[in-house]
């Protein structure tokens, strides 16, 4: 038994613990961030997994987010060497007769790729979120903000009357399949918009679909969808390296076990191996399960029956490619593309998710693909290339049998796309959703959203309250992207739930 005390402790060093971390630390607080894995950053790491030389992006790898989080963006990361690297076109939808349709930084380029392809389509577009592109902070502050969002929807009726800011509710209720036939979009538009939305796991003709999908489009347009020079990593030690600045600390290696309550508070945390530290706070980023774990019988009954029902989404299986050179894709605007939507026509990308969701493999799996090394070579040796890719797959696949089956349908879909892609691999590396899951218990079944979006749980993520951050335990929090606003690397959750906990101490000294 140590007899370690901080102000707070943060279990998990994700992006959220971090961000939790850095929020205590700025208040004064001594804050001890605790990772059970051997390095800090959750899901945003950087490995050699195929040869030397190829850095790869372990499990995420493109921000949008990132860069339009306003709890990032308070942060002076590009001190602590993190540089943004923005390749040329964002997002590209290559389709079977060669073309792609383009998501470029430029709203008006995008739009004159869009009516090349289908005349009315860009005009379309730009009707849609050119206004969003001019008042983005007010949508940004709507769509990034902890619960329960005020300022953001307030902001929102300013910029856009009671007439747009209806409007905007209304587009975050609608299914990307009405959005597109409302538009109306063509097939081109349909398949780059769908493509979008299937980021997340909700139905493209469920409600909730086109929001995310037009978010993420607008995103590129106002902050691109960049990635760290060098890899994910760089965000993660410019994180690291900014906590240590403010006076936290990260101890990886560490995996906690239980946290440890006195009279209805928390008092500290139980490691394995039996270290115990003490602290009046515990900031969680973890999952509701593992928090039901670690917190085990001092939450009431109600509350544990809450956290237990929380449902996730979609498993995930990722593919990392070592290259002999860049992916020669037909489309010339997936030539220049950071991330690639691989799948095809509209109808083909919503029957593979009908199949995910109803337990089958896909046969003509949607991924989601970059080719980071593009434009930043420091990611591979001169002349080679890096690919990334992950795909949305069932629960409940035996992937010792199918693995190998299912990376030669990703494989089949880019080389559909990109004929010789096949003869560049020098070397793959899988994960399967198991694989996921034990190099961080955040991500179940590699839930790339720690949760499903569905909508219901989308608003009330974990639970519902009016601060979805606190617990029915004094000084236990969570704020894990199991918390709202959810998924993708952001910091929200993280900085609400410290929010959250230093009101509270607050208004318990006053
Ligand atoms: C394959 C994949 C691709 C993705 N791609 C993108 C992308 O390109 N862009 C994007 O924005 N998002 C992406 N995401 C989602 C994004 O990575 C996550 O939403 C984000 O990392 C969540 O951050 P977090 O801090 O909540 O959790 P995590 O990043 O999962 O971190 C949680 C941490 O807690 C630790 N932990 C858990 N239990 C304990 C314990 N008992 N004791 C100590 N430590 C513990 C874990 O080891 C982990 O390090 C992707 C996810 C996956 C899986």
């Amino acid at each position: 038994m140590t007899r370690e005390r901080y102000d707070a402790v943060v279990v998990g060093a994700g992006p959220n613990g971090l961000a939790a971390a850095i929020t205590l630390a700025r208040r004064g607080r001594s804050v001890l961030v605790l990772e059970t894995a051997a390095t800090a950053g959750g899901a945003v790491k950087t490995e050699e997994l195929t040869l030397p030389g190829f850095r790869h992006d372990v499990f995420s790898s493109v921000y949008p987010a990132a860069v339009a989080s306003p709890v990032f963006g308070d942060m002076p990361l590009e001190r602590h060497g993190l540089r943004w690297v923005h390749p040329p076109v964002a997002m590209a939808h290559p389709m079977p007769e060669g073309r792609a349709v383009a998501l470029y930084p430029d709203l008006d380029r995008t739009a004159a790729n869009l009516d090349e392809l289908a005349p009315g389509d860009g005009r379309a577009w730009r009707g849609l979120v050119g206004p969003y592109v001019e008042h983005f902070d007010a949508v940004r502050r709507t769509m990034m903000a902890g619960f329960p969002p005020v300022e953001g929807p307030l902001r929102v009726l300013g910029a856009f009357g009671l007439g747009g800011a209806l409007e905007f509710a209304r587009l975050v209720l609608l299914p990307a399949q009405a959005l597109a036939a409302e538009l109306p979009f063509g097939e081109h538009a349909t398949a780059w918009l769908y493509g979008s939305a299937m980021h997340g796991d909700v139905a493209v003709d469920a409600a909730g679909s086109a929001v995310a999908a037009v978010y993420l489009n607008l995103l590129g347009h106002v902050v691109g969808w960049p990635s760290p020079e060098g890899g994910a990593a760089a965000l993660t030690d410019a994180l690291v390296g900014y906590l240590a600045e403010v006076g936290g600390q990260v101890r990886t290696g560490a995996r906690v076990d239980r946290v440890v309550t006195a009279r209805g508070r928390v008092a500290g945390v139980a490691l394995d191996g039996g270290d115990c530290i003490r602290a009046n706070v515990a900031v969680c980023d973890v999952t509701p399960h593992t928090l039901l774990r670690l917190a085990g019988d001092a939450l009431p009954p109600a509350y544990r029956a809450r956290l237990a029902r929380y449902r996730y989404g979609p498993h995930t299986l990722k593919v990392d490619w070592a290259l002999t050179g860049p992916v020669p894709w037909t489309a010339p605007e997936a030539r220049e593309a950071g991330t690639v939507h691989v799948g095809g026509p509209a109808r083909e990308l919503a029957r593979a998710a009908v199949q995910v969701r109803f337990g089958e493999v896909p046969d003509r799996p949607f991924s989601l693909f970059g080719q980071q090394s593009l434009a930043d070579p420091t990611r591979a040796p001169a002349g080679r290339h890096t690919a990334w890719a992950y795909t949305r797959v069932p629960h409940g696949v035996d992937w010792g049998r199918e693995s190998d089956r299912h990376v030669a349908r990703v494989e089949a879909q880019v080389e559909r796309f990109a004929p010789g892609f096949c003869d560049r691999i020098l070397a793959r590396h899988v994960l399967t959703p198991p694989a996921i899951e034990a190099r961080n218990a955040g991500l179940p079944g590699g839930d790339v959203g720690t949760g499903s979006y569905a909508l219901d749980q989308l608003v009330f993520r974990p639970v519902p309250g009016l601060s979805p951050y606190r617990t029915p335990v004094a000084g236990l929090y969570i704020g894990s992207a199991a918390a709202f606003p959810g998924g993708a690397v952001h910091g929200i959750p993280g900085r609400a739930a410290a929010r959250v906990a230093l009101a509270e101490s607050a208004l318990r000294r006053w």
